[in-house]
Parts: structure tokens; C-alpha cells; sequence
């Protein structure tokens, strides 16, 4: 049915997605309806009338729950903004990679951003079940929860998990830092006036991520 909708899909990765981290089997179960109750109506032809129950306006398919929506849309914004302000990589959330799953060139980022996905969706999913709207900052919390959870986990699925997202999000704090060295290691390579121009530039941008870095960390301490 979503090969209609989407172009080669290695329904390997589908299968095996939910199975590469630790997570509550209620959440595996919200994986697999997602991509197996039929394309028209989440509330599976009972009421086939049914509005979402995010925007009250169109009707509550399953593409629409978890991509279109409005609410959706701007609840996975606030992720992507998030990941991209916390980590060097830049990220992309099309409906293939929501729905179905995610490819990355870089193995943690792939591992990373399948596993916010994943939880993302059961956020969704508890919002659409108690009538509500989603909402990233409750989002952040659960998912920081469960990061404390899996790194108290004496299990090696669990530890490798912690250490990925680990690597993921200090990864911007070392680039920027060695940026800020520069003007201490520049002196000693003895670099032309537009290399120095080009680094103080790259420097200033630093900056700015440090400032929005440590705003998000004041922002996540005042919740
Ligand atoms: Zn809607």
C-alpha cells in the first residue's frame, strides 16, 4: 500500500527498524500500525467520518496524523530545529523518512534521528489517544527520560544507544571550541590575511551556536 506513496522501499529496514534499539513494546506495536492499518482511516472504517483529532478539519488519515497536520508539521520543525542546533548535522524529515524510516550516509546520525522519529511518533500517538495536541517541550522531557533510562540499563543495545547519542550531540560543542582556539594556534601557522578572515568568520558563527547551545540548555533547565 505505501508503495504507492513511496518509491523503493527496502521493507528489510521497515521490518527491522523498531528492533535496533530498546524501547517499550506498546511503542514497536505504534510502528508496525502505522505503516500496516490501511491508508484511509486510523479509526480503522468505525467512523469513517472521523476528524483529526489534532486540527478538527480533515479527515484523520494516517499520513495526515503523523505528517501533514499542521500541528505534526510544526512538532517535527521543532525537532528538526533542535537536532540541528545541538549536533553538527543537518537532518531532513520528508514523510518517507517519518513514516517508513531513515538513511544517512553517517551511521549515527541515521541512528539517532531514526530513534527521535520513533519516539516522536509514539508522542503523536499518545496525543491522538488522549485528544490533545502535540507538544515538543513534553517531547524533550520523555526523550531525555528515556536517555537517563538507558544509560542506568546494564545491556549492550542499551549502552551503545547512550553512546551514539552522546557522540551526536557533543560533536558541535568540539567544533566550536577548536574554532575558538584560533586565534591562540594562529599565530603559529602563520596564515594569509584571508585565511584569518575567512576562520574569524567561522569563529562568529561559533559564537552564535554556543549563544543558542547554552540558551536551549537554560530553556531545558526551566521546565
Ligand atoms: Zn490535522
Amino acid at each position: 500500500m505505501w508503495n504507492s506513496h513511496f518509491i523503493s522501499i527496502r521493507w528489510e529496514k521497515v521490518w527491522l527498524l523498531p528492533y535496533k534499539f530498546v524501547i517499550p513494546n506498546k511503542l514497536k506495536e505504534v510502528q508496525y500500525k502505522i505503516i500496516f492499518i490501511p491508508l484511509t482511516n486510523v479509526s480503522k472504517c468505525v467512523d469513517i467520518d472521523k476528524k483529526c483529532e489534532f486540527c478538527k478539519d480533515k479527515e484523520e488519515t494516517i499520513i495526515h496524523l503523523f505528517f501533514e497536520c499542521h500541528y505534526t508539521a510544526v512538532f517535527y520543525k521543532k525537532m528538526k530545529d533542535f537536532s540541528n542546533t545541538q549536533s553538527n548535522y543537518k537532518i531532513k524529515l520528508d514523510a518517507k523518512t517519518i513514516i517508513l524510516y531513515n538513511v544517512n550516509k553517517i551511521q549515527k546520525v541515521q541512528q539517532v534521528v531514526s530513534l527521535m522519529i520513533l519516539l516522536g511518533k509514539f508522542h503523536l500517538h499518545k496525543a491522538e489517544f488522549l485528544r490533545s495536541q502535540p507538544s515538543f517541550q513534553p517531547f524533550r522531557l520523555e526523550f531525555k527520560n528515556y536517555f537517563e533510562c538507558i544509560q542506568r540499563k546494564n545491556d549492550k543495545k542499551c549502552a551503545d544507544t547512550a553512546n551514539v547519542l552522546k557522540d551526536f550531540w557533543k560533536g558541535t560543542l568540539t567544533v566550536c571550541c577548536l574554532f575558538w582556539l584560533f586565534p591562540f594556534y594562529s599565530i603559529y601557522l602563520n596564515l594569509t590575511s584571508e585565511l584569518c578572515l575567512v576562520f574569524n568568520f567561522l569563529n562568529c558563527i561559533c559564537f552564535f551556536m554556543l549563544l543558542r547551545i547554552l540558551l536551549s540548555y537554560i530553556s531545558e533547565i526551566a521546565l
